[in-house]
Order: structure tokens, then sequence, then C-alpha cells
């Protein structure tokens, strides 16, 4: 078992910056030559939509009640579901094994291109360095994602979870839907021998980055390079399938109509529905957070940004939509500490992750990650008792053997 020292009680961040050899210029992190133009938008019409008539509903539902009301709804639906008072969180590090990405995803500020001389690949001795790190000072669990790097062999993936489970054991939660449909595509293998091997090779859950806005009209104009809509879901049903839990995001503020922000929470529902009757794996959590302009190719483009009352108006939508998911979480990282204090009483119920490291966040110039004591201080200030959590969500305690939920467990506190 990992002792604690006292003096480490307080989680110090360990690095939140991502590695920068120069600055961003003035028209976003890729250097380019003149800014991005913005293109048009134009969503789909309701009745094109798949769920147009759920959808329609909670338009309206949406429209007809006020704030406080739907707020005070999703509140009572977190009680129901976690009567107990408690707001959980998880103590781990964001590992990002790899800048270097072909997708060109327009609003993010953490790739390189290949060849870009800030391009970076860490060592699985780093990797290992960074996860003993974790481990000494209590962190439970890695979230490890990439670019998507055309120059990583699916071995390198394959050896480099062998390695951590071998060397440097924790719960991997790694590997987003897009960085997997990247190994597919490298390997020609189906989607389902991909996932078998990453899963014995030691992968324990998957992270529901890249889902963006689930609605293939605003992967379009913000990342046509990306996964569709369908396949992000199909990615997600096929790890449940072998028994991985995953979770899911969604990206907003980008162009979006609510009906977009709707059609996303509908189809996650309606996935988590399938996934829950074939009885493996699931989602555990959602997870939602606005987009952060700053250094990205869209920070010029005229777009209506989140606000505060955005963000809990979403936090309270998704806490109703999504009745068949147990947790929703609080983006503090993005929307602030306060912002996210009030959102543990508009329907969410966990806090997130400590996060020890964070590189992709940061790279927009935001950063609000905090250590322990301050993360249970807000949770306590909001009426609620902090809880460690292990990635499944079982509560954390001092005295036990490694993760419960990962196959390696006991092996944890070697
Ligand atoms: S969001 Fe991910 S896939 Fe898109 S450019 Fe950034 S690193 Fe690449």
């Amino acid at each position: 078992m990992t002792r604690i020292a006292p003096e480490q009680r307080a989680l110090p961040i360990l690095s939140s910056v991502s590695p920068r050899l120069r600055d961003p210029t003035p028209e976003g992190s890729m250097g380019l030559g003149k800014p991005l133009a913005q293109p048009v938008y134009v969503p789909p019409a309701l009745e094109t939509r798949p769920h147009s008539d759920e959808i329609a509903h909670w338009l309206q539902t949406l429209e007809a009640t006020p704030f406080l009301e739907l707020a005070g709804r999703a509140d009572a639906l977190r009680r129901q579901k976690h009567p107990e008072g408690v707001v959980s969180y998880i103590v781990d590090r964001n590992i990002n094994y790899t800048n270097t990405c072909i997708t060109d995803c327009k609003f993010c500020a953490f790739y390189r291109r290949p060849k870009d001389e800030e391009g970076y690949v860490l060592s699985y001795a780093e990797i290992g360095a960074k996860i003993d790190e974790t481990r000494a000072l209590g962190g439970v669990q890695i979230l490890m994602q990439g670019g998507h790097n055309p120059y990583l062999s699916f071995d390198w993936y394959l050896g480099l979870l062998r390695y951590i489970k071998e060397r440097h054991p924790i719960h991997v939660h790694g590997f987003s839907a897009s960085e997997v449909e990247l190994m597919t595509k490298v390997t020609k293998l189906p989607l389902n021998e991909v996932l078998r091997q990453l899963k014995e090779a030691g992968l324990d859950s998957i992270p529901g980055a890249g889902a963006e806005i689930l609605v293939d009209a605003v992967r379009d104009f913000i990342a046509p390079k990306k996964i569709d809509s369908s396949r992000w879901l199909e990615i997600h049903e096929a790890a449940h399938e072998q028994g991985l839990h995953t979770t899911a995001t969604m990206m907003y503020g980008v162009g979006e109509v609510w009906a977009d922000r709707i059609e996303h929470l509908v189809r996650l529902r309606a996935s988590q529905e399938r996934s829950l009757r074939r009885g493996k794996g699931h989602y555990t959590a959602f997870i939602a957070w606005s987009f952060q302009p700053t250094h990205t190719e869209m920070q010029d483009w005229a777009l209506p940004h989140g606000t505060g009352m955005d963000y809990l108006r979403t936090t309270a939508l998704s806490r109703l939509v999504l009745d068949n998911f147990d947790n929703i979480q609080v983006s503090y990282v993005t929307q602030g500490p306060k912002m996210a204090q009030l959102a543990l009483r508009m329907g969410a119920n966990d806090f997130g992750s400590l996060m020890l490291e964070e590189n992709v966040v940061s790279a927009t110039g935001i950063d609000f990650i905090m250590p322990e004591a301050e993360i249970r201080r807000i949770i306590q200030d909001a009426g609620f008792a902090p809880q460690r959590r292990y990635q499944d969500y079982t509560p954390w305690s001092e005295s036990d053997a490694g993760c419960p939920c990962c196959s390696w467990r006991g092996r944890a506190a070697a």
C-alpha cells in the first residue's frame, strides 16, 4: 500500500503546462499564416434528426421551465440517485503521451502537426516515472490520451500498457474513441479485436473525449477529419461489450444550437440503454464543458461562447435527460471552482479529478487546477461530504489494497 506522508496531503500540482518552445502566434497555436475563415453553420432541421420527438420534448421543456425550476428538478434527481449527500472526486494525473496529431481539430490548442519542432512522444520510462510520482501522492489512476500520431504502431500502445501493468501498475483510463479508431486504421484489425487486445494488455476503461457534439453537422464544422457521431457511439458500445466501462463528454459553445446539445444527450441516453441491456460495460459518468477558444484556430470566430448560466442550465438539463447515467461530473478546470460549486446544486454529484497534471485545457491559457484541500473545502461549503473515489466510483480508503475495478487489484500496492 502506498503510504501518503502528511505533508503530501494537500497534493501539489506536479505540472500543468504543456511543453511549449514558442509562444502561440496571434492566429493560434498552429501558427497559420492567416486566421481560419469562419464557415457558416446550418443546423439540421428537427424532423431530420434521430430521436426527433424526444428532442422536441426537451426543447419545449427548456423553453417552458424557469431556470430555478429546472435546477430544482435536476437537484431532486441527483438526491434520488445519491441520497447520502456525498460528492466524490478522484486523484489522478493526465498523461498526454504525444501531442503529434493529423486530425487538425479547429478547437484544439494542444496538438502539433507531424514534423513540428514542438512535437513530442513520451518514452515508456518517462510515463513510468510520472505514474510513480502519481502513486506516491495517492493517485489511483492515469488518464492517458494523446494526439492521432501516425508514427506510433499498435505494438507501441500494447507494449506501453504491458510495461505499465508490469512495472508501474495503476488503473489506466485511456485512449479515447478516435484514438482507438486510429488503431483500427493502422492495424486493419476489426474494432472488437483492437479493443480485446488493448484490454488484454492492460487497458481498464475508456475516457469520453472526442465526443464534442454528437451531431455530424457540428462535427463537420469544427473537426471534419474526426470520426463521425455514430462511430463514436459504436466504439463506446463495442468497448462496453468487451466489459470495459467508459465515460461520456460534451464540449459545447462551438456555434451549435440547443437542438444539437439535446440530440447529443438523447443519443447518449439511447446508447446507455443498449449497453445496460447487454449487462457488460456501460457509461459511468457524463461531463460537459464549454469550448475554450484562446490559442485555437477558432479564437477569432464570432461565436456566443458559454456563460455561467449556460453552463448551469446545460448541467441541469444533462442530469434530467441522462436519467440512466449514475454520475454527472462538474468541470472546474474549465468553468472555475465557483461555477463548479454551483453546479453541485444543479444535478452534478462528482467533482471530477484532482488532476496532478493537465496539459490540454491549460494549452488554451485556462488553468483552474486546485489542490485537494481546496476541492474538499468547496464541496463542504456546498453542503456535501467530500469522498475520494476510484474510477468505478467505489469510495477510496487509505487501507485499500489497490484499485477495486481493474484486473490488477492488489498489484497497485506492490
Ligand atoms: S482534439 Fe485530439 S484529435 Fe483533435 S487535434 Fe487535438 S489532439 Fe488531435
